[in-house]
């Protein structure tokens, strides 16, 4: 177990320590809730205020061609595409994470008509269930989601399947799935693959073109730090662009949206996987998050990150012994995202009074506490800190009063 000295020595030699200052946090708060909605960066209030005054305020109407509003997404796809390995082109930042789940996968299915099945993990996010149901009985085509959890993912996979679509990164247990194993044992029974990259876009390493990955989606408010519903990304990998069709063709994914023709033709490349008008305000402040990502060198950020959770459970493990949480993670951090669930009767309470106590991180039903390690503004004695505090709460049963019980709107 390393002392609170050897603590202090890992942060005096963190190599991300200078990412720390392009955040603004609030004072006394450790903030272990990146996974769910990343911190502010510094610069995306300037872009804020930038964007609405002098973009919106001044510029006008013309901003969209001298303030880079219309190619926003191109733009900003580009930018996270070295980050995830993908190419220049083939990804934009457009719409919402569900929303480009059912493009992504309608497309998937039209380049595969003569198969009806789609694999997913039943405890996946729901949003994705929710959106592959109301896909699959719109089309009326006979197509059955197969439902299986990690371990039967691969029997699954056979030659029915028409597309895969998993998460990468558990939500819940941050479990890692095998991208490039699954995509090859999709590909090798003729079927597409769709990845939600939700938890791993700048947690963890990504390689979409070394997978093979056709298609796949995520989030930006996450670990990307991109601001309160920032809008989502789509990646389709090149070899698709000619055929793929999604069915949400709205005039930003036409061939020519400015000749205002009757009848749609869809767009050369990516951007037929978009809709149409973004929220541009949104779009330009989570470029300041997207930025820093891209900077930060993502081996070490997953080292740092995936120390800080070892740190966690083993500082866990010792000072709150006997308090009844179960580790829901896994315990090797090779197989662990970049965050950390406990299990625990009571945790909705608990967690309440963790964030009255200044350690931010959520609950999720029935019994989940998470812990989310992002490594570009924690330090690891933040982690030591949120254990002690942890402990304490533990200690004295502080999370048994009364303000504690109810439930929030959002928990
Ligand atoms: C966060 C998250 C989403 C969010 O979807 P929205 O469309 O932004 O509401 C979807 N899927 C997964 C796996 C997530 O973790």
């Amino acid at each position: 177990m390393p002392t609170r000295a050897e603590i202090e020595a890992m942060d005096r030699n963190d190599p991300l320590a200078p990412f720390r200052d392009e955040f603004t946090l609030p004072p006394g708060v450790i903030y272990l809730n990146g996974n769910s909605l990343g911190p502010m960066p510094t610069k995306a209030a300037t872009r804020a205020t930038e964007a609405a005054a002098q973009e919106w305020g001044e510029g006008l109407i013309r901003s969209w061609n001298s303030a880079g509003w219309y190619t926003a997404p191109r733009r900003l796809g580009d930018r996270l595409a070295g980050l995830l390995g993908a190419d220049t082109g083939e990804m934009v930042v457009t719409d919402a994470t569900g929303l480009n789940q059912f493009k992504a996968v309608a497309a998937a299915c039209a380049l595969r008509p003569d198969r009806r099945v789609i694999v997913m993990e039943g405890s996946n996010f729901p949003t994705n269930n929710y959106m592959v149901q109301g896909l699959t009985a719109f089309l009326g085509q006979g197509h059955e989601i197969r439902f299986v959890e990690k371990d039967a993912i691969a029997d699954a996979i056979r030659d029915d399947v028409a597309v895969v679509a998993l998460t990468h990164v558990h939500y819940k247990t941050a479990h890692i799935l095998d991208m490039d194993a699954i995509t090859t044992k999709a590909h090798a029974v003729g079927a597409l693959t769709v990845w939600d990259l939700c938890h791993s876009a700048g947690a963890i390493p990504v390689d979409l073109n070394a997978a093979k990955a056709d298609f796949a989606v995520g989030c930006t408010y996450k670990y990307l730090n991109g601001g309160p519903g920032s809008p989502a990304f789509i990646f389709a990998a090149r070899r698709h662009h000619d055929a793929m069709r999604q069915p949400l063709s709205g005039w930003w994914s036409h061939a020519a949206p400015f000749a205002f023709d009757r009848d749609f033709q869809p767009a050369e490349g990516i951007a037929r996987m978009m809709t149409g008008t973004q929220p541009i305000l949104s779009l330009q402040v989570a470029e300041a998050g997207i930025d820093i990502a891209a900077r930060a060198d993502k081996h070490l950020a997953r080292a740092k990150s995936r120390a800080m959770g070892d740190l966690f459970i083993a500082l866990l493990e010792e000072r709150c012994a006997g308090h009844g949480f179960r580790l829901d993670s896994p315990r090797d951090g090779n197989e662990r995202g970049g965050h950390v669930a406990l299990a625990h009767a009571q945790g909705y309470p608990i967690m309440k009074a963790l964030i009255e106590a200044g350690v931010i991180g959520d609950f999720r039903a029935p019994d989940t506490l998470r812990f989310g390690f992002s490594p570009l503004y924690l330090t690891y004695g933040q982690v030591a800190d949120a254990v002690d505090i942890l402990a304490g709460i533990m200690e004295r049963g502080i999370w048994r009063e009364d303000r504690f019980q109810s439930r929030d709107a959002v928990t």
